[in-house]
């Protein structure tokens, strides 16, 4: 096969590379991207995309089947609702086979030639893929490594048979009647809130003590208070051991030294994700390394001149906007303009009920970097448009600094309430101050009018002051 050289390589059609390629082409830069399955990565094809459908399915079912069971206080009534998992997966798989349509559709359309197949270094400027056709070597004068993550497998627990991990529970036919997640992270607990609501029974085991432990308790109270109430068993500080001889359970060990056996159907182990760095060369150009992940700067120049990465496999967080936010800093960077990365904020949100977003510091970061802060606090409680969809869990918090009120963080936890993930860090990119926010009108009857509230709260002109003070006895962290 003849051999192909071009301006611009990428490795890895995943939310990094394919906006790294579409930019790059629509620059007219010659580009190729190789990429060994479909495009659009974990994200499209095996993460945000299914995931996020899945979750919706099951928030629709468990309505109707809470309707049903007559305990709907707006007086719906329902007859026996029942899930047919497997047409949802067809649902599911008809919107992920729509945007892989998508991105090719952008690669195409952007000019740049895409090679199906596995890539791997030769040298720094040469790259062999295993096509189906046979060898396809590349000559590129700029190579972006986008190759993404995996799944983490415990070695006590390999994959395989009832261990699945995300990818296969995103894929299940059937509700599991049990269900056993091994970590309360983003994965486990996104996933196993929607199995839990289509009627799954779910056992959550976390090693550390509290669920979701990189946020404060205060964000991850009313998402532990909707688990319970969902009927999902969560087991703090207990670690997974192995699975039974017979393996239709799992031996955990609890935070008091006991064993316990938690019988399952399927074990979706979930305890983080590696990024991708074996398989395809990198013994052959050697990059710097940190941790487990590629080495960049500020530009995502990894140790080689002329070697750029981007996405999950050059560190946390391991979130797709990250991915794509220095997948077209690159192009632009390669195009010739002068760019570095200087985001103030990369939001996170985890999609559980209610869903909790945060942009910015949180008050102990914020603490931590020595400066004085205030911070407001407004609860959804409050919030009329809240009351009218049944949905009160949760609050938004805003933390300034207390000399200029220059906002460093905005966090919530609510239902809907990714939405509002932009609005957060809008304010915080433009560096925006309370009085902003609380000079900006709200549309009403809208969640938003919760950031105003907590701006108020934060500068001590809450329209209802008492109900400010009772809040501060709950939540100390709202006082200033
Ligand atoms: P990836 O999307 O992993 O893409 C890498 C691509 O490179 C893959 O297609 C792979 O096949 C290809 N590849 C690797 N090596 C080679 C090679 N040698 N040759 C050819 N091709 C290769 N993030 C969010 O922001 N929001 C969410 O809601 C969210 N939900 C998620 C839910 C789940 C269940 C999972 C697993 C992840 C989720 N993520 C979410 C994380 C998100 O999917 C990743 O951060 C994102 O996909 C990373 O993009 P990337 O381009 O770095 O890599
Ligand atoms: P995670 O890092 O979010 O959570 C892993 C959890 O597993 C942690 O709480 C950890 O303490 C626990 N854990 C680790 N080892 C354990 C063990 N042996 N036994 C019990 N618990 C253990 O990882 P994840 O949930 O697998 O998600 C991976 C990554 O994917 C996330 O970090 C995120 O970057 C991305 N993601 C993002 C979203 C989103 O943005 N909404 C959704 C899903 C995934």
């Amino acid at each position: 096969m003849k051999a192909i050289s071009c301006k611009l390589l990428v490795i890895g059609a995943g939310p990094g590379g394919y906006v790294c390629a579409t930019r790059a082409g629509q620059r007219g830069i010659d580009t190729v991207i190789v990429e060994a399955k479909k495009p659009g990565g974990t994200c499209l094809n095996i993460g945000c995309i299914p995931s996020k459908a899945l979750i919706h399915a099951a928030d629709e079912y468990h309505k109707v089947a809470q309707f049903a069971a007559d305990d709907s206080p707006l007086g719906i009534h329902a007859s026996a609702p029942r899930i047919d998992l497997a047409k949802t997966m067809v649902w599911k798989d008809e919107i992920v086979g729509r945007l892989n349509g998508d991105v090719a559709g952008l690669l195409k359309h952007a000019a740049v030639k895409v090679v199906e197949g596995w890539a791997r270094f030769r040298d720094g400027k040469t790259v062999e893929v295993e096509t189906e056709t046979g060898l396809q070597v590349i000559h590129a004068e700029q190579v972006v490594i986008a190759t993404g993550s995996r799944p983490v497998e415990l070695a006590a627990l390999p994959f395989g048979g009832r261990v699945i991990s995300s990818t296969e529970a995103l894929a299940l036919r059937q509700v599991p009647r049990r269900m056993v997640v091994v970590g309360a992270g983003y994965i486990g607990l996104e996933l196993g809130t929607a199995f839990a609501k289509m009627e799954a029974h779910v056992t959550i085991v976390e090693a550390l003590p509290r669920i979701l432990p990189q946020y404060d308790t205060a964000l991850t109270r009313p998402v532990e208070m909707r688990l319970r109430q969902l009927g999902v068993d969560i087991l703090t500080g207990a670690k997974a051991t192995g699975l039974t001889a017979a393996g239709d359970g799992l031996k955990i060990e609890t935070s008091d030294g006991q064993s316990k056996v938690l019988a399952a159907d399927n074990i979706l182990v979930a305890v983080g994700r590696t990024p991708f760095t074996a398989g395809w060369g990198l013994e052959a150009i050697d990059l710097d390394l940190d941790g487990p992940f590629l080495r960049i700067d500020e530009r995502c120049r990894t140790s080689m001149r002329g070697i750029y990465a981007i996405g999950d496999v050059t560190g946390e967080p391991m979130l797709a906007h990250r991915a794509s936010a220095q997948g077209e800093m690159v192009a632009r960077i390669i195009a010739g303009e002068k760019r570095s990365w200087d985001s103030m904020c990369i939001p996170t949100i985890c999609f559980t009920d209610p869903e909790i977003v945060v942009a910015g510091l949180l008050p102990e970061a914020a603490k931590a970097t020595g400066i004085d802060i205030r911070i407001g606090m407004s609860p959804f409680q409050a919030n009329g448009r809240a009351l009218t969809l049944d949905q009160d869990a949760g609050f938004i918090r805003v933390v300034a600094r207390a000399d200029n009120h220059l906002i460093l963080g905005i966090q919530g936890v609510g239902a809907g309430i990714a939405e509002l993930s932009a609005t957060f860090s809008t304010a915080i990119e433009m560096g925006a101050r309370l009085e902003d926010i609380t000079a900006i009108i709200h549309a009403h009857p809208t969640q938003s009018e919760t950031m105003k509230e907590a701006a108020r709260s934060a500068l001590n002109h809450s329209l209802d002051p008492s109900r400010q003070n009772r809040l501060s006895q709950i939540h100390p962290q709202s006082t200033q």
